[in-house]
């Protein structure tokens, strides 16, 4: 397996200059546009690294599975579905698009921007501060504490920066997919993406994805099943069917560069780090390295 990573890596490295670092978050455009780096847990626990695996990251998107998680267990299936949809998107991750177009008036789904600040919003909580303690604790109970962090430099950055985000979030409150104070959301929203981790960090959360209910008796089974659907089928923004078509696993990318790719039938969690993203916003060289991670462990559920 340790060879087979390193190998996979020295191959896709030289794909990382194809890419380039997100900028519209100003704070991101630090990041090291050459790095790649992958964890790998496999079905008993064992844990594989190759590439760069020191450097730290935040979760961006990814932190939109574990607020849908948190979402339903707080309000249930209904609660939760009556204002976020289950579809696909084929526009980009942050498009405000279909919001005025599609007839239903609730965000598609809650792996896309508008999707996920609804989904944010119904978090429980009696301020901010505690909303988020309550999903960074979340979190961390389900990575470990050691392995999360959260990043102040990236929220600042983002809350300085984030129109787009901010149009969605009254853009929302106005066709009642949220209620309350949009700042107050998309504070939440702003700080749920700035939790910060490794390769060790996100591969752990990919793993407990992959645990079926008795290995993983925190998580409701329900709940799970959930997140791994909508990650399998909306987990990449308006890239999933040929991510699931090449890859074949449910995964989640963040603008950082961040994959969390989850292998349900080895219960192997893998975490990817190269922050130089495709026109889509994946990691250019992650999606390469799974693509062929699975291609040689088929790993594909189907
Ligand atoms: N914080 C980012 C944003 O809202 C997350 C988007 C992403 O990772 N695709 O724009």
């Amino acid at each position: 397996m340790q060879a087979t990573l390193e190998a996979i890596i020295a191959q896709n490295r030289a794909l990382t200059a194809q890419g380039r670092v997100a900028t519209y978050i100003p704070e991101l455009a630090m990041s090291d546009a050459d790095a790649i780096g992958i964890c790998l847990i496999d079905g008993e626990g064992k844990t594989y690294l190759a590439g760069d695996t020191d450097i730290r990251f935040t979760l961006q998107s990814v932190s939109k599975v574990f607020a849908l998680m948190l979402a339903l267990e707080d309000q249930g299936f209904d609660g939760v579905f009556d204002r976020i949809g289950m579809e696909p998107t084929g526009d980009a991750f942050n498009s405000i698009v279909k919001l005025e177009t599609f007839s239903s008036l609730r965000p598609l789904n809650p792996m896309i921007n508008a999707g996920a600040i609804a989904t944010t919003a119904l978090i429980k909580g009696n301020s901010v501060a505690e909303r988020f303690e309550r999903l960074y604790s979340y979190i961390k109970a389900i990575a470990g504490n050691e392995r999360i962090r959260f990043n102040e430099r990236v929220y600042k950055s983002e809350k300085a920066t984030g129109d787009r985000n901010r149009a969605i979030g009254y853009f929302l409150r106005d066709v009642g997919a949220i209620d309350g104070d949009v700042e107050e959301v998309l504070d939440l929203y702003f700080r749920q993406c700035s939790i910060e981790t490794d390769v060790v960090g996100l591969a752990t959360l990919a793993r407990r994805l992959a645990l079926g209910p008795d290995a993983e008796p925190q998580l409701s089974p329900e709940v799970l099943r959930i997140a791994r659907t909508f990650m399998y089928t909306c987990g990449m923004y308006n890239a999933t069917g040929e991510f699931a078509v090449k890859v074949g696993i449910p995964a989640k990318s963040g603008v950082s560069g961040a994959i969390m790719a989850t292998a349900p039938r080895q219960q192997m969690g893998i975490g990817v780090i190269a922050p130089a993203l495709d026109e889509k916003g994946n990691s250019i060289a992650g999606v390469q390295v799974l693509a062929d991670l699975s291609r040689r462990l088929h790993l594909s559920i189907f």
